[in-house]
Parts: structure tokens; sequence; C-alpha cells
């Protein structure tokens, strides 16, 4: 098949769906690729290696006109005019956003979101939440170790000893793991709050302190357990005493790193504006469920603002910030998945029957085939 890898257009968005090592390897798979120059800069794969590694470049019209195009975010309206019926769309697709679903479905496009792969030993190697996340985790530690005016590990010098950085990560996923490991590196004194029993092991298994919030009935173990690994909304009550234990641990912190997100519903407030008035003075929130309306309500989409003396860092893309690595590992994710939708002589075979396909695919021949 003929494959198109367009330059991303969002705003930001510094990350490419095709590294000259995977153009290598489709190429390899009897496809044929073409690269919108350009696509690739940002991320410091340079037009000269993709066609190197034996790709046509080409305009986005070329690219978005290809059989299946494969993408980071999802096309805007521009690019969908030029995406032909029938062809095929991977990329991260935003799975819950039912009008974006319903537009790239008008369009007659065969879309895969990523994103909504099942969390399943199979699926590992192209879980782009995972993969994604994870850069995420470490790249937040990084900017609130370059913005705190302090250092993070306890150092003891001629002039005096300086304590340890105290770090509080709240939510344990994938980014939060990552989090807490890299901090963990830098000498910072962890701990780490989260829903899931599960991530209590996990937590402390990096050398972190796991902040429990102990269950006082059934129903708020039961929901705790979340559904597919994923968390579930937990009620107000066990909210409410881990508001208190969050507020308490804040207030000795100083960083924090929030990454609590539900799938499909509204980042769950985990730091209130209170909780950030009692923090101290040149402490750091960085928030990555900002762009689900963030864990704190102070903290701003793609800015850093400072509220009560505490520095609040938005930024709602850290993957593409580190976008080398991000796309290299996006690109052999995007390269996995296109191995279960194509065979050994480059032409289309999407096993319908195969959950990770039946749960990916959003919408063909017009129809919107999943929405959450
Ligand atoms: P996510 O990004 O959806 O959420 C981040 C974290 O926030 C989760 O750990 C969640 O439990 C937590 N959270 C939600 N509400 C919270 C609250 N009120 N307080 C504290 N924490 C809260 O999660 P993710 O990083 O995508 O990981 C989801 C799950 O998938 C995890 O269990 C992870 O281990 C699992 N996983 C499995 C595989 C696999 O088996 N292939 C791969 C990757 C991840």
């Amino acid at each position: 098949m003929h494959i198109g890898i367009p330059r991303e257009c969002l705003s930001g968005e510094a990350r490419v769906a095709a590294t000259p090592e995977t153009v290598k390897k489709y190429l390899a798979n009897k496809h044929t690729v073409v690269v919108e120059q350009g696509a690739g800069i940002a991320a410091h794969y340079p037009d000269e290696a993709y066609a190197e590694a034996g790709a046509q470049l080409g305009d986005s019209t070329q690219a978005l006109a290809a059989d299946i195009v494969l993408k980071v975010r999802t096309p805007d309206a521009q690019e969908r005019q030029h995406i032909r019926r029938g062809a095929v769309l991977v990329g991260m697709l935003d799975p819950f956003d039912a009008a974006g679903i319903a537009a790239l479905a008008e369009t007659g496009v065969t879309a895969f979101a990523l994103e909504a792969a099942p969390r399943i030993t199979r699926a590992q190697s192209l879980d782009v939440l995972s993969s994604q996340a994870n850069l995420a985790g470490y790249k937040a530690v990084l900017l609130a170790a370059n913005q705190y005016g302090r250092l993070i590990p306890m150092m003891m010098t001629a002039a005096g000893t300086l304590k340890a950085a105290r770090v509080v990560v709240l939510g344990a996923g994938v980014a939060g793991l990552q989090a807490i490991a890299t901090a963990k590196r830098l000498g910072a004194v962890v701990e780490a709050s989260d829903v899931r029993p599960a991530a209590k092991e996990q937590i402390e298994s990096l050398g972190a302190k796991f902040i429990d919030v102990p269950f006082e009935t059934d129903e708020e173990r039961e929901i705790a357990q979340g559904i597919g690994g994923y968390a579930r909304p937990m009620p107000a009550s066990w909210m409410a005493r881990q508001a208190l234990l969050v507020a308490e641990r804040c207030r000795q912190a100083d960083i924090v790193i929030s990454t609590a997100l539900i799938p499909g519903r509204p980042a769950p407030v985990l730091i209130s504006a209170e909780t950030v008035k009692g923090m101290k003075p040149g402490s750091v929130i960085v928030d990555l469920a900002v762009e689900r309306g963030g864990n704190c309500p102070l903290s701003e989409k793609d800015k850093v603002v400072e509220k009560h003396g505490v520095t609040l860092i938005g930024y709602s893309n850290l993957p593409a910030m580190v976008a080398t690595d991000a796309s290299a590992l996006y690109a052999r994710n995007v390269l996995d998945f296109m191995k279960l939708i194509t065979n050994a002589d480059g032409q289309l075979a999407i096993q319908q029957d195969d959950e990770i396909i039946t749960a990916c695919l959003m919408c063909a021949d017009g129809k919107v085939l999943r929405s959450a």
C-alpha cells in the first residue's frame, strides 16, 4: 500500500508518525511511503534522512491522499478534505471526542484510534498511551526541577547541608510511576497516591511511600478496583478523605506532579485552591491532567502561572518537548499496529475479529463504529 506521513499541523505538535527507521521497515514490508517535506524537522528527523531511507518527499496533499495515512494527532477540517474515501487513517484520534469521530466518519475513512487499544499483553508494543505518558512523567519532573529554586538531592557541603526535596505524585499510572522513578533518581524523597489498590505495590517497589486513603465501605473498595486497569470516579466520601490527606502532604511538599485521570471524564480535582494556598512559597506543581481540566483548578493550559507563591506548570503536550524520542517510540507503536492490518505482501488485511482492531476502529464506510 502507499503510506502517507503528513506534517502535524496542530500548534506545538513537534512529533511525527514515522521515522526514517520505520520508513525502512515499511519499504521492507512492500509498501511505498511519501513523507511531507519538513514532517520530521521539529523532531530532528530531516527530509534527507527520510529520502535516504527510501521515502519519496511530497507536499501535504500527496501525503494525505495516500492509501494509509499515519498521523500523530487527529486531522483538522483542512486535512480531512484531502483524505480519500476508503483510505485508512491511524493516529491518536481522541476516541472520546464524539464530534471529532463523527467528522472523521463523514470523510468515509477507515480510522483507527490507537489510544483505544486494550491494556493487554499483546497490545503492549503498540500502546501509545504508555509510550507517551512514560516520557511525559519523566519530563514533568525535569520541568519542575528546573523551575524549583532549590536542589532536589540532599547535599552536604562545607557551607552546610541542603535537605532533599519532597515530591508528591498524584496518580501512579504510567506517567506517575515514571515521575516517581525520575524524582527518586534525582534524589528526592517521594510519596504517591492512587485510587487503585494495585498501585500501592508499584509505588513502594520504586522506593516511594504510598499515601494510604483507607476504604470505609465495600462499595468504595469495589469502585477503586477500576475497569480494565483504569480508575473509575470514586464516591464523594473517599474523595473528601483523600483531599484532606493530599492537602496535608502538599503542605510538606516542594514539588507536586499530578497525573490523575479517569478515561472519558474530566480529571478529578485533587489539589484545591485552598491546598495551593497552604503550600510552601517556591514550591512547584506540574499538572499533567490539564488537558482534561486539570487536577488543580488553578493550573492553566499551556501556561506557567504563579498563584499564592506556588508555580503551576500546565503544559499539555510534554511528549512533544522530547519529540525525537517520543516520535521514535510512537512510530514503532504505529509500525506494530500496521502489522495487524496489513499482510506480508504489503496489502490491507484487517482482522475484523481481533480485539485490538475492534477496540481501535472508530469509523468506516461513513459510519461511526465506536463512540465512547
Ligand atoms: P490514566 O492515565 O488513565 O490515569 C493515571 C492514574 O490516575 C491511574 O493510575 C489512575 O488510577 C489514577 N487516578 C484516577 N483517579 C485518581 C484519584 N482520585 N486519586 C489518585 N489517583 C487517581 O492511567 P494509565 O497511566 O493509562 O494506566 C492505566 C492502567 O493501565 C494502569 O493500571 C496501568 O498499570 C495499566 N497498564 C497496563 C498495560 C498492559 O498491561 N499492557 C500497559 C500500560 C498500562
